[in-house]
């Protein structure tokens, strides 16, 4: 059993269509794991295999997928990590969570988040914290924490999330596996419970990089339930490249000099890779993001002032929880969003409607648009002599847990490195670069629009010049 576990999802479909494991039996080994976990990663577990509909010919080959709360899925609990949805099981699923299915990727369960995708630790989740796999007394990066650690740990052979901010590519930095944030819009959408709608993204959450390749093929495209997907230029090649001959990286002195706070420990780990990228081809040269410094505040404006907006729904008259008031329908509405929601969704609601409100809208939301479309032509700038931004993912590794939660600032910190790539709309992934004092560091690597499979295709011939081993959080 503990040796169908170290398949990564590619090799694990490939002995499936061989005929030599049943996918039921795949199914089942990791359906135990995920169960009994004890880092809290599940929300819900799968009680059985579905019925085997032919997976050994079909792509994904009935290797089963474990997707983030906040995927509504037919019939199973779909909370967004908030006590506000607690129980709720929506009459229909996500348009990704289907096209895997479709693929031969079942659902295997849900996992643990930061509530409404809030939060850079996984502390935020109204059904308690996650353990990071490498070091239990530690934080799995948030928001898609729970994927994360389970891929991570063994608990599921690949994962969805969603990067709204960085929530896919943080977690997996600090867990140590593969994490990409696709182009806006090439993923639909429909059926993810909202938190800002014009920067999040659903995407894989993986052992390696074909893994990620391979959900990223299956589940991009236009969508007519949601109107801001598109269609995606192209095939999500599988990627091959040996080597990064002719690949020109920048390097932005505005994220990666003083104002970053990358630890020590990350840094020597993102100038040795730099130094590997050279050995296999590729040219690397600083550049410059002159605007990339203020998209942390511009996001902190921009994300909450859409969360209160997409929040506003969760009243206690249509879905979840309601605290009924034996007073009128207002004192309901108060009670529920009172009890349902926790400390951080609350700050983000009244930051976002301070930001929305008539006389602000101007000086806050307008000023924090004007410094997006700023940041994402500084991206235009820089892709016409780079082919790939790089820096590493998180300033840090995993920190302690109840380090930096009664620090919103300290924590809102994570993501500097992060956020300038979602207002931009571009594709990211984060590759696991090696260990810092026993825990892991990410390298992340950042393409223009549409160019992920040149992304996936740069980060596989580093992946393997790397020769990451995560077995050691699979025990
Ligand atoms: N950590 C960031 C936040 O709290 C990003 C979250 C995300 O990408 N969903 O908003």
């Amino acid at each position: 059993m503990s040796e169908l576990i170290e398949l990564t999802a590619a090799a694990a479909a490939e002995r499936i269509r061989a005929r030599e494991i049943a996918p039921a039996e795949l199914f089942e080994a990791y359906r135990a794991r995920a169960a009994g976990n004890d880092l809290n990663a599940y929300t819900w577990v799968a009680e059985a295999p579905p019925a085997d509909d032919g997976y050994a010919q079909a792509p994904l080959g009935g290797v089963p997928v474990a997707v983030k709360d906040l995927f509504c899925t037919e019939g199973v609990p779909s909370q967004s990590g908030s006590k506000i949805l607690e129980g709720y099981r929506p009459p229909y699923t996500a348009t990704v969570v289907g096209k895997l299915a479709q693929a031969g990727a079942p659902l295997l369960g849900k996992t643990n988040q930061d509530e409404f995708a809030m939060g850079s630790s996984n502390e935020n989740s109204g059904f308690g914290p996650v353990l990071n796999p490498w070091d239990r007394s530690r934080v799995p990066g948030g928001s898609s924490g729970g994927s994360a650690a389970a891929v991570a740990a063994g608990l599921a052979p690949w994962a969805l999330g969603t990067d709204t901010g960085g929530s896919i590519r943080q977690p997996a930095a600090l867990c140590g596996i593969v994490g990409l944030k696709p182009t806006y819009g090439a993923c639909s959408r429909h059926g993810m419970i909202a938190f800002a709608s014009s920067l999040d993204q659903a995407g894989p959450l993986t052992r390696d990089v074909t893994d990620a390749a391979l959900i990223l093929r299956h589940t991009i495209g236009r969508d007519r339930h949601d109107s801001t997907s598109l269609e995606f230029p192209g095939e999500i090649a599988l990627p091959q490249a040996e080597d990064l001959k002719g690949i020109r990286l920048g390097v932005p002195e505005e994220l990666t000099g003083a104002a970053g706070g990358i630890e020590p420990g990350v840094r020597e780990s993102f100038e040795s890779t730099l130094a590997l990228a050279e050995r296999l081809g590729a040219t690397v040269e600083p550049c410059r993001l002159p605007h990339a410094p203020h998209a942390l505040s511009a996001y902190y404006l921009i994300a909450p002032a859409e969360a209160s907006a997409n929040l506003a729904r969760f009243d206690g008259v249509r879905y979840g929880l309601r605290v009924d008031g034996d007073a009128d329908l207002i004192t309901m509405y108060s009670r529920t969003r009172d009890a349902g929601f926790g400390p951080e969704v609350k700050r983000r609601i009244m930051l976002g409607t301070y930001a929305l409100s008539s006389g602000y809208y101007d000086a806050y939301y307008g000023t924090a648009q004007k410094v997006r479309t700023k940041i994402a032509e500084d991206f235009d700038n820089a892709f016409e002599r780079f082919d790939f931004i790089v820096t590493p993912t998180s300033p840090c590794t995993a920190f302690e847990l109840g380090s930096k939660i009664d620090d919103p600032l300290a924590m809102y910190l994570n993501d500097f490195l992060a956020v300038p790539m979602s207002l931009a709309g571009i594709a990211a992934i984060s590759i696991p670069s090696g260990l810092s004092e026993g825990l892991p560091v990410g390298f992340q690597l950042a393409g223009p629009a549409f160019s992920e499979s040149r992304l996936l295709d740069a980060a596989y011939a580093l992946e393997r010049a790397i020769g990451f081993d995560g077995s050691e959080a699979r025990r």
